[in-house]
């Protein structure tokens, strides 16, 4: 998922994105490649942004095909994921008793 191609799916493309972000970027803004500042920096997502701003930009560009629809659809994909795993919990702690 992260060989660098970028996922089509609107699904695909906020957990590659998730995935970028959660890499790290070894020291560099993703966005604008600088180093990051040795203090903190003020984004966000300080381990991987020098700014605001270049956070904004990015997540923006990489993000700019999903709209609030596939956001919703998105959302209730991963709520009926939850649900299931929480019954399959319930279920396995009445057995267990
Ligand atoms: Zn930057």
């Amino acid at each position: 998922m992260t060989d660098g191609r970028i996922p089509t799916g609107s699904a695909s493309q906020v957990t590659h994105l998730g995935s970028v972000l959660a890499q790290g970027s070894e020291g560099q803004c993703l966005s604008c490649s600088q180093l990051l500042p040795t203090d903190t920096s003020p984004a966000i997502l300080s381990r991987v942004f020098c700014s605001p701003g270049c956070e904004r930009a990015y997540i923006s560009d990489n993000l700019n095909n999903i709209s609030l629809k596939d956001c919703n659809r998105i959302l209730a994909r991963i709520d009926a994921l939850l649900q299931s795993v929480q019954v399959q919990r319930s279920a396995k702690n009445d057995s267990g008793r």
